[in-house]
């Protein structure tokens, strides 16, 4: 229905003319979109507004673009997924700024996306403050990540690495048999150089701590290495008397010390792991030269007022900006220090100030004054890390692209929202499109055109509702979206619960906060806000999330392990602040968030949430499965018996490219079944392995209905909204939203567990209003169960429905870090100084 299509022939001008897509779920459909226009793309979650803008539109510009580039491009990528659709006319050049669905981490920083810093090292290089005689530096000599800028004492790293014998034996009361150098490699390698050591005559069965120093800082310290005969299996004292029969060995071994084994293998091993491994065992401290600037000294020595480059790219933009802005406007140029200069110089440092400001304006605008270059970006939030992508653009002068953009809004308090909707603005203006997948109701309401996608999600969605101007979509009875925009009514009137105790923080120290005091209700559904930067992460996913795991003595805070094997997890953030009171009642915590349920195609829906156990065991008792002795485990794509082995189970292979990131291509020998044929050939009720993890989550609930314990993960997937998904499908086409809503699956299948403590950030993040709605219920019934609920909200429908709301700020950075608020919303919302009042307000009775 709706306004798709536009009549046969040539396409209008001025508008993409898209005619039959059918990737992923959509269904065949046709429509036209205007070009120079802000198009929002609307939708329930999973209804297939990403497989139009993402996987249609912007894939089919990508696939053109490299196709121009070279034949050469064409052949490396014909395994490159062409997307399904008939005709795409009228189609500009594409530019994603997507949010990372688990893509890993990088080594950048707000400094180097935004090119900002390269500006900055060209400062100081053609304008800075030299010492008297140094010669002036080329920009490189400024940059860490160069051979002529980089400290030589941490290669600039700004940290430098190193072992002590408490970091080698943590456990200085074992022996050496019982692995008291824990660095050691483990297994078979360790025993090798433990057996060495017997060879050489050291005792390997008196507690590390009595031994020697001498034979201590030998084994732990030594750069020799001695290759000597090893009796594998003997004992010390048959080792002896083999040595003096001048037995033929079990083999020769050659020693490592323990330093130099730690040493070595982190500064040369590709494994990821061991790499981890081995960091475990060294201690990093600040670079004693650099103090952790990470820069030479003769570039440190170079100053642009005053401060070298390491210091003022630890600047909150907004600093920054008003350090640089007298130089851009010319001044500054009258300073004494600076009438030296040759006019060139001047000319030189004022374009250069100009456009640095020029493009920090930008930035300031979008909310992300209170960020500092050299932030790492996996430190940012992917909202933040977009805004910095879209603010880069909008300096970046291209005209006639279109700009596919996810979210824009993310994490932004709605204070923040006009100032994306500007810098949007700006884009349109400067000639180009912008496509935009976007929830916020006050971003859909800027659009110019809107594309309404569903009516539901999955096999169920697929359609094109509505495609056109905003106010037509009031007259299309099937859009989830038409009930939000045009309807203002709150989630749901009700009586707030009263809390039944505080969980009481003091002292709480982290970022922008200082000795901040706050306090949680227990037993109710809470909300946490403030604008964008003001501490509302830093106070409860961090802090709070830190703290209350100490109490409980839970290692890994999060619902899930974390992957990181990065370095920087080393230098963790000290924990400042305590719990006063409060803990009592509380038995666990959860942390909810959006972070991808597995980072690699092998995890799924299925195995998370626990489910795949049960229909494993399932397929083991069907008859055919006990003839062939097969077990549980057979029906596993982890393992080798029943595995595809081309694949290893993944169903997929990887292709290596070039210099472009590697695709993933299905497997030619089980064509994506992950499974071996025998596998393949044991069924329940007519399907085998393969096909139920190929069946939707509504799908298998049919399917399952006689089975209570897969039944009810089923159902429960159901409730949360994700009916859609299927079984098997991989963790890494998860977004961001349904992984959370999954983990909250998780949880609410665990029945009655009560004096829980969940933490949820941004949980509505990627979630149309009606599925938002279904969360806030599914938030009320883990309160209802006795539990303990705090988000951290921007959505003020959302925050409206909380029982309870803490209001952090009042600004970003500097300028937030208090709480400025806390009560019931209606106390909330007629705080003076809260900026989040003024929103709160109307979504109040
Ligand atoms: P939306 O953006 O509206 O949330 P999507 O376009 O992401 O929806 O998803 C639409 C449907 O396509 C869903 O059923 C989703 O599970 C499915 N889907 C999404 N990505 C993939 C993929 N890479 N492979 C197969 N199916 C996918
Ligand atoms: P919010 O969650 O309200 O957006 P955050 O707690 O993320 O705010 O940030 C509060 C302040 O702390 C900001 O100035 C931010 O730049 C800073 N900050 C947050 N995380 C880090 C970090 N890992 N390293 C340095 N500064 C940080
Ligand atoms: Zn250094
Ligand atoms: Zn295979």
């Amino acid at each position: 229905g709706g306004q798709a299509g536009n009549g046969a022939g040539a396409g209008r001008p001025g508008y993409v003319r898209v005619r039959g897509a059918r990737e992923h779920n959509l269904k065949n459909v046709s429509l036209d979109i205007p070009r120079d226009a802000l198009v929002v793309f609307t939708g329930v979650s999973g209804s297939g507004k990403s497989s139009l803008a993402f996987g249609t539109l912007y894939a089919e510009a990508q696939r053109r673009y490299l196709e121009s580039v070279s034949p050469y491009a064409r052949r490396l990528f014909h395994q490159m997924p062409v997307p399904e659709v008939d005709e795409i006319d009228g189609l500009p050049p594409a530019v994603a700024l997507q949010q990372q669905r688990g893509s890993p981490t990088t080594r950048s920083s707000v400094g180097s996306v935004s090119t900002l810093s390269n500006s900055l090292r060209m400062l100081y290089s053609r304008a800075g403050d030299y010492p008297a005689g140094q010669e002036l530096l080329y920009a490189e000599s400024f940059s860490p990540n160069t051979p002529e800028g980089a400290c030589p004492e941490c290669s600039g790293l700004g940290r430098v690495y190193a072992v002590t014998e408490q970091s080698l034996v943590p456990d200085d009361s074992l022996t050496i048999r019982e692995r008291a150098v824990a660095a050691w490699p483990p297994a078979w390698h360790g025993q090798n150089l433990r057996d060495i050591l017997v060879t050489l005559g050291y005792d390997v069965d008196t507690p590390w701590r009595d031994l020697p120093k001498k034979d201590r800082d030998w084994i732990l310290y030594t750069d020799e290495t001695p290759t000597v005969p090893v009796y594998a299996g003997l004992t010390p004292e048959e080792t002896r008397r083999a040595l003096k029969r001048k037995d033929t060995p079990s083999y020769q071994g050659t020693f490592s010390g323990a330093r130099r084994y730690v040493l070595q293998t982190f500064a040369t091993t590709e494994s990821a792991a061991m790499k981890k491994r081995v960091a475990r065992y060294m201690v990093s401290k600040e670079c004693p030269l650099c103090r952790g600037k990470r820069l030479r000294q003769e570039a440190l020595s170079v100053t642009f007022g005053g401060i070298d480059i390491a210091d003022i790219s630890r600047l909150p933009l907004a600093r920054l900006h008003d350090l640089l802005a007298p130089y851009a406007s010319g001044k500054a140029a009258a300073d004494k220090g600076r009438a030296r200069l040759h006019p060139e110089q001047l000319i030189v440092t004022q374009r250069i100030a100009e456009d640095l400001v020029a493009r920090l304006d930008v930035l300031l605008a979008l909310g992300l004054g209170y960020l500092a270059l050299e932030r790492s970006t996996p430190t940012l939030s992917p909202g933040e890390l977009q805004r910095l992508r879209l603010a880069t653009q909008v300096r970046s002068n291209l005209f006639g692209v279109v700009y596919v953009l996810d979210e824009p809004s993310a994490g932004l308090h709605p204070a923040d929202t006009e100032a994306l909707l500007a810098a949007l603005a700006q884009l349109k203006a400067s000639g180009n499109s912008l496509f935009v997948v976007e929830h916020a109701l006050d971003v859909i309401r800027c659009a110019d055109w809107i594309v309404d996608v569903g009516p539901a999600a999955g096999e169920q969605g697929g359609e094109v509702l509505y495609s056109g101007p905003p106010q037509g979509l009031e007259r299309v009875d099937a859009s989830q979206t038409r009930r939000y925009l045009f309807d203002d009514t709150p989630i749901r009137a009700r009586t707030r619960r009263a809390p039944a105790g505080w969980l009481r923080l003091e002292g709480v120290t982290r970022n922008n906060l200082n000795q901040l005091a706050a306090e949680f209700p227990l037993g109710v559904l809470s909300a946490v806000c403030g604008v964008s930067g003001s501490g509302k992460s830093s106070l409860v996913s961090q802090v709070l999330v830190e703290l209350v795991a100490r109490e409980l003595g839970q290692g890994a805070p999060a619902g899930q392990v974390e992957e990181t094997d990065d370095l920087e997890q080393e230098t963790a953030l000290p924990l400042e602040g305590r719990i006063v009171s409060g803990m009592e009642t509380i038995r666990r915590m959860v942390r909810v968030d959006q972070k991808p349920i597995g980072r690699t195609p092998r995890s799924n829906l299925a195995t998370y949430t626990g489910l795949f156990d049960q229909v494993r065991k399932l397929f083991a008792a069907t008859r055919m499965a006990r003839a062939r002795k097969y077990d549980a485990g057979r029906f596993s794509f982890n393992v080798a018996k029943g595995r595809c082995e081309n694949c290893a189970g993944e169903g997929s292979v990887m292709v290596e490219l070039l210099f472009l990131p590697s695709v993933y291509a299905p497997c030619p020998v089980c064509a994506g079944a992950r499974y071996n044929a025998k596998t393949l050939e044991v069924t329940y009720q007519d399907r085998n392995i393969a096909d139920v993890l190929g069946m939707t989550v509504d799908a298998a609930f049919d399917f399952f209905a006689g089975e209570a314990l897969v039944a009810r993960s089923l159902e429960v997937l159901r409730e949360v909204g994700l009916g859609y998904l299927r079984l098997g499908q991989p963790a890494t086409e998860l977004s961001g939203g349904e992984a959370q809503r999954i983990k909250l699956a998780t949880e609410l299948q665990r029945t009655g567990r009560g004096n829980t403590l969940y933490v949820l950030d941004e949980p509505t993040t990627g979630l149309h209003p009606s599925d938002v709605d279904r969360l806030v219920l599914q938030l009320e019934r883990l309160v209802e169960a006795g539990n303990t609920v705090v988000v951290v909200e921007h959505t003020m429908r959302v925050v409206a429905a909380c029982d309870w709301v803490i209001d952090v700020g009042p600004g970003a950075g500097d300028e937030g870090g208090t709480v400025v608020a806390a009560g019931p919303p209606e106390r909330v919302a007629r705080a003076a100084g809260s900026r989040s009042a003024p929103y709160l307000r109307p979504w109040l009775p």
